[in-house]
């Protein structure tokens, strides 16, 4: 790591140039920040568990056709990815009441929405990343309206392919924040899938319990949130080659 030239440090990752033109290096923090930043703790161990749950859901909205920035993962903390424009938006797809919309609209955390619910908002920490609508996006030229279309039935599909993945390991997918990026070959361009999809940018609930396996534990201080990161990658039937000795194999799923 050392000898790579840092290009970007922010709060849960690392770029590196890559080893050729167009690529980058990911790494990937056990340090965890919540409200912009205003709550800071380190998760031991959470840098290889994302690196390795992004990995893999990356890998399998690759096989049903979804473009991304992954590459392949390097090591434990490490993924190469592809370098791309990104788009300052957090896009959030929800399907179940939760959180800020909770906060704002007065719904009921845990109504199942009538459809999913796409927003957008502008990635800028010194306004606190506000929400924006497409007309402020199209407007300020932070995306074209092709480019929104493309964003729009990409994250689309994602949901429906995560929703059904999850479901399938007992876990509701409540809500999740994309980034995308442009990515240029010769004279094209294209949008791909960027940044990670892991718990720090998911919310996910056991679908028996409602347990809360996800950056909410850290976000609300309950506890167990190492333990709630190798949940999920255990139901995935991904461990990291080796982290805490006290984590239980895959077996312990069936
Ligand atoms: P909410 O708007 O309810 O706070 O978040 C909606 C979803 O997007 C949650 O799954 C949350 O984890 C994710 N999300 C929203 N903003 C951010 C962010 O700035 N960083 C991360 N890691 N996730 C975010």
């Amino acid at each position: 790591m050392g000898r790579r030239r840092q290009l970007y440090e922010g709060k849960a990752k690392i770029l590196f140039e890559g080893p050729e033109p167009g690529t980058l290096v990911q790494y990937f923090k056990d340090d965890a920040s919540a409200g912009n930043g205003a709550k800071k703790g380190v998760i031991t161990g959470k840098g290889v568990l994302n690196n390795r749950i992004s990995e893999h859901l990356m890998l399998r909205l690759h096989d049903i056709g979804i473009p991304t920035h992954f590459i392949r993962r390097l090591n434990m903390g490490e993924q190469l990815i592809r370098e791309v424009e990104i788009i300052p938006l957090e896009v959030v797809v929800r399907n179940v009441a939760a959180g800020s919309l909770s906060k704002r609209l007065g719904i009921q955390e845990g109504t199942r929405l009538p459809r999913p619910i796409i927003e957008f908002y502008y990635k800028n920490d010194a306004l606190n990343d506000p929400m924006v609508s497409e007309e402020h996006i199209t407007a300020f030229g932070w995306a074209c309206p092709h480019d929104m279309e493309d964003i729009v039935s990409l994250s689309m599909r994602i949901n429906d392919f995560l929703c059904g993945l999850f479901m399938g390991i007992g876990i509701i997918l409540v809500d999740f924040k994309l980034e995308f990026g442009r990515l240029f070959e010769g004279d094209n361009m294209r949008i791909v899938l960027a940044d990670e999809i892991s718990p720090d940018n998911c919310r996910l609930w056991d679908a028996k319990t409602s347990e809360k396996l996800d950056k909410d534990r850290f976000r609300k201080d309950m506890g167990k949130v190492e333990e709630a990161y190798q949940e999920v990658a255990m139901r995935l039937g991904i461990l990291p080659e080796a982290t805490n000795s006290d984590m239980k194999g895959p077996e312990v799923m069936q």
